[in-house]
C-alpha cells in the first residue's frame, strides 16, 4: 500500500497526473486572427505592423521609442553595440541571470564583470557595482530578477558619477514599475524578450526601448545591416547605403501582429500572475523551511517567475533531491539560474571562480522556480502548494 503521503519519488501516487510546466505561453483566437490577417496582406516583414507594435509597446512602458528585434538576445546585442562597447571595455552585470545578459557583451568584444547581488532581492547590488568600477567600465547592465525591479535610483547614481550608460535587461520585467514609473523608460536602454515563457510572446522576439531619438535610429540601423534609411527616404533611389556595422535582426510583421494582440492582454495576464504569487505567499508564509520570493512596497513586481528559496539549515535533503521529488509529483519546477560566472566557458575564458559572488552563489544553491503562468488554474496552484507541502514535510529536519 502506498498512501497519498508516500512521495512519488518513492513509488507513491503523484499529486498530479500530468506535468505542470513552470511557464507556458497563452495564445487565444484574437491572436490567431491577427496573424492570419497579416498573412493575407502585403507585408510579411518590414511592414506597418512592426511599427504599430513598436508604438503600442513604447506607450505601454512609458518610453519615447521602441525598436523591435528578432529576439531578446538580439535586443541586448543591439543595445550593447549602440552603447559603443568595444574590446577592452568592461560591462558590470549580475551573475544571477540568463546567459544572454552576459553573452551580449562578448558579441561586442567587451569584458563582463560580475558584481554580486543583494542577498534579499537577488538583484544587482549597487554597492557591489560601485566596488567593481574601473577606468575601463562603460556600461552597467542590471537585470530585474523574476520581475522585481532593481534599485535603479542607486544604480543610476553610480552610473552618473562616471558617465556610464545603463542597459536594463527587463526580460523578466514587462509590466514592472518603480513607484508608479514603468520599467522601460528609466535608462538609456531597456531590453525585453518575447520568448514563449515571457509575459507576451512573438515565438521569438525582443524589443529595446529608449527615450533618445538618435539612439532609436542607431538601433534601427543596426537591426538592418547598418543601412542608412534616410538616403532611401529622401530620394526615390535604389541605393541602400551601409553607413555602420549591422546585421539582420528584424522582427517580422507576423510576429509583430501576435505581439500587438498579446500586448492587449498584458494587464489581465499580470493580474493573474499576481494572484498566483499571492496564493503561494499565503501558503508558504507558515512554512519555516522555505523563504518567500521578495516583494517591495511601492514597486510593482511583474512575476515572470516565482523563485522559492529552501532553508538548508531546516532541511535534511538538498535542493537536487527536492527538485527531483517535486518533478516526480509532476510539478515542473526549474532552477533559475546556474550563475553565469560558474559556467565552464566563463570560467575558462575569464578565470571566474566560485567564491567571487558569494550572495549569488548561496542563493543559486537554494532556489527553486515554481510554476507560474496566466493560464494556470487555482487547482494547478493548489497542486503546487500540496506537492511542496508533501515534499517539505518529508525533507524537514
Ligand atoms: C529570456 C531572457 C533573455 C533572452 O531572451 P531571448 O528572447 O530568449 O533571446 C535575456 N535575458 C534574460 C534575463 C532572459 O530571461
Amino acid at each position: 500500500m502506498t498512501g497519498p503521503e508516500t512521495l512519488a519519488l518513492h513509488g507513491g501516487r503523484p499529486v498530479r497526473e500530468r506535468m505542470l510546466p513552470y511557464g507556458r505561453h497563452e495564445v487565444d483566437e484574437a491572436d490567431i486572427q491577427a496573424v492570419v490577417e497579416v498573412l493575407r496582406g502585403d507585408w510579411l516583414t518590414n511592414g506597418p505592423t512592426v511599427r504599430r507594435f513598436e508604438e503600442a509597446f513604447a506607450e505601454r512602458v512609458g518610453a519615447g521609442f521602441a525598436v523591435a528585434l528578432s529576439s531578446g538576445t538580439a535586443a541586448l546585442h543591439a543595445a550593447v553595440h549602440v552603447a559603443g562597447i568595444q574590446p577592452g571595455d568592461e560591462v558590470i552585470t549580475s551573475p544571477l541571470t540568463f546567459l544572454a545578459s552576459a553573452n551580449c557583451i562578448l558579441y561586442c568584444g567587451g569584458t563582463p564583470i560580475f558584481a554580486d547581488v543583494d542577498p534579499e532581492t537577488l538583484n544587482l547590488d549597487p554597492a557591489a557595482t560601485e566596488a567593481a568600477l574601473t577606468a575601463r567600465t562603460r556600461v552597467i547592465l542590471p537585470i530585474h530578477f523574476a520581475g522585481l525591479p532593481c534599485a535603479m535610483d542607486r544604480i543610476h547614481a553610480v552610473a552618473r558619477s562616471r558617465n556610464l550608460t545603463v542597459i536594463e535587461d527587463a526580460a523578466h520585467a514587462l509590466g514592472a514599475a518603480i513607484g508608479g514609473r514603468p520599467v522601460g523608460g528609466l535608462s538609456e536602454f531597456t531590453t525585453f524578450s518575447f520568448h514563449p515563457v515571457k509575459h507576451i510572446t512573438t515565438g521569438e522576439g525582443g524589443m529595446v526601448t529608449t527615450n533618445d531619438a538618435d539612439l532609436a535610429e542607431r538601433l534601427r540601423r543596426f537591426r538592418n545591416h547598418g543601412i542608412e534609411r534616410e538616403v532611401r527616404q529622401r530620394q526615390a533611389t535604389w541605393r541602400q547605403d551601409m553607413v555602420t556595422f549591422g546585421a539582420n535582426y528584424r522582427l517580422t510583421d507576423l510576429q509583430s501582429a501576435l505581439g500587438l494582440s498579446q500586448l492587449r492582454r498584458l494587464d489581465a495576464s499580470l493580474k493573474r500572475r499576481e494572484e498566483i504569487a499571492a496564493r503561494y505567499h499565503a501558503a508558504f508564509a507558515a512554512m519555516p523551511e522555505v523563504m518567500l520570493a521578495p516583494t517591495q512596497p511601492g514597486n510593482r513586481h511583474a512575476w515572470h517567475i516565482y523563485p522559492l528559496r529552501l532553508d538548508r539549515d531546516r532541511l535534511r535533503e538538498d535542493r537536487e533531491t527536492i527538485f527531483q521529488a517535486l518533478r516526480a509529483e509532476n510539478i515542473g519546477v526549474m532552477v533559475h539560474y546556474l550563475p553565469v560566472h560558474l559556467h565552464p566557458y566563463y570560467q575558462e575564458r575569464f578565470g571566474t571562480r566560485r567564491g567571487m559572488c558569494p550572495a549569488a552563489e548561496a542563493a543559486a544553491a537554494q532556489l527553486l522556480t515554481l510554476p507560474l503562468f496566466p493560464r494556470m488554474t487555482d487547482g494547478d496552484a493548489a497542486d503546487v502548494i500540496a506537492a511542496v507541502g508533501k515534499v517539505i514535510q518529508w525533507a524537514r529536519r
